[in-house]
């Protein structure tokens, strides 16, 4: 299955219960825009490199569309596609006033040289410029970009259209960026995993949780979850997976990462199992916060938590969904789970159009209070209704789209 059509099956469950008529659904599924440019650069050895990038609007209804870059070898306009449409239900779901879109280029960045790296981003820019902007459509970082790569974005951009920082966002602090927006993703994993335990009558220190990824998002997650007494029993990287079955030390394994360039390679606090393995151990939480499409029919049976976050997007197969769904897992979906990086963006985004900046405790605060918020809708929605927290959240979501889209007038 395509990873669109993945989000498409999870749009029509739930669009079953909102009663949209077909010509509406056909409406929102489609997107608006799809936009595929040639990049071609000149590698360090003078040979010229040409690169797809794409940048796909999905929606617009509810205001400027907004979502990530992503630069990784997998990248192809349908999984683009299929990101922008996500990007759509995640700002409706949170409320914020956006629509929803994505970009990439199909690159392995790990394999370009930092000019290259720059000079394939300006390129990109170059391109598609004048269909982005802060009031039509807002890039930020995603999986292989990162605050520089988004300074570089700004700067291009304005070599076209003037100052303007909000036309991009995840910059780095000292470049307008948000505090606080880098840990934000992460950050807003664990603030829902404790509302959600909460929720469930459980408490963290009985809760033994396994993360998947030990980038931004997994990273930041097991400090959170670590810090808020949750015993991270495991993590992982492309290097493997680290179990302890007492608990991790998070802090140890966020300083050995950090000073051996991201990889947890050779980290010798933790038993080394494989990624496999992460997926089946015995623990109370999964949170998968690496790549899409790591839970699937051929590895659901060896799953034994029975809370699963996604801080990924689109990390579980829709058939695997639905075996642990009837299993009685509590999942928590993507649009819910890990929009705490596009929340800190829209208060960047608001920072950079008012030319006002805010402190991290601000940021902070504002963030919890969006995702409780949020997190106690679909968790009512759910129960109205009874379905899953998946097709609650996308119920909501969808509310909001259509009624925006009917009130705009077609
Ligand atoms: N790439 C992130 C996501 O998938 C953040 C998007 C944003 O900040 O606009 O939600």
């Amino acid at each position: 299955m395509k990873a669109s059509e993945a989000t498409q099956l999870y749009f029509e469950n739930a669009a079953d219960k909102v009663d949209l008529d077909d010509r509406m659904m056909k409406l929102l599924l489609a997107a608006k825009r799809e936009v595929q440019v040639q990049v071609a650069v000149e590698l360090d050895n003078g040979e010229i490199e040409t690169l797809v990038g794409y940048r796909v609007q999905h929606d617009n209804s509810r205001g400027p569309m907004k979502g990530g870059l992503r630069f990784h070898p997998d990248v192809d306009l349908d999984e683009v596609r299929s990101l922008a449409a996500l990007m759509t239900w995640k700002c409706a779901v949170v409320n914020l006033p956006y629509g929803g879109a994505k970009g990439g280029i199909c690159v392995d960045p790990k394999k370009l040289s930092h000019k290259e790296l720059e000079r394939v981003t300006r390129k990109f820019v170059d391109q598609i410029h004048d269909i982005f902007g802060p009031h039509t459509d807002i890039p930020a970082p995603d999986m292989g970009t990162n605050h520089e790569i988004m300074s570089w974005i700004r700067n291009q951009w304005e070599k076209y259209h003037g100052f303007n920082p909000a036309c991009v966002t995840g910059k780095p602090v000292e470049h307008y960026g948000a505090e606080g927006r880098e840990e934000a993703t992460g950050r807003g994993v664990g603030i829902l995993a404790f509302k959600l335990l909460g929720r469930l009558g459980r408490k963290p220190k009985d809760t033994r949780v396994a993360i998947q990824g030990f980038g931004n998002v997994g990273m930041h997650a097991a400090k959170f979850l670590h810090e808020a007494d949750f015993k991270v029993v495991a993590i992982s990287d492309v290097s493997g997976a680290y179990y302890r079955p007492e608990g991790i030390d998070v802090a140890k394994a966020l300083h050995y990462s950090l000073n051996h360039g991201r990889s947890l390679t050779g980290f010798e606090e933790a038993e080394r199992i494989s990624n496999t393995e992460l997926i089946g151990l015995n623990v109370e939480m999964l949170i998968p916060a690496a790549l899409g499409g790591v839970i699937t029919m051929d590895n659901v049976n060896q799953i034994r938590a029975n809370i699963i976050l996604e801080g990924a997007n689109g990390p579980i197969h829709p058939d695997a969904d639905r075996i642990l769904n009837e299993r009685g897992v509590t999942i928590l979906p993507d649009i819910v789970a890990n929009a705490g990086g596009v929340t800190v963006s829209y208060f960047e985004w608001v920072q950079n159009l008012q030319h006002y900046k805010w402190g991290l405790n601000r940021v902070r605060q504002e963030l919890d209070h969006v995702l409780t918020q949020a997190f106690d809708q679909v968790w009512q929605e759910a129960n109205d209704r009874q379905v899953s927290l998946r097709t609650a959240a996308y119920v909501i979501a969808i509310r909001r789209v259509h009624r925006a889209t009917v009130l705009a007038g077609i």
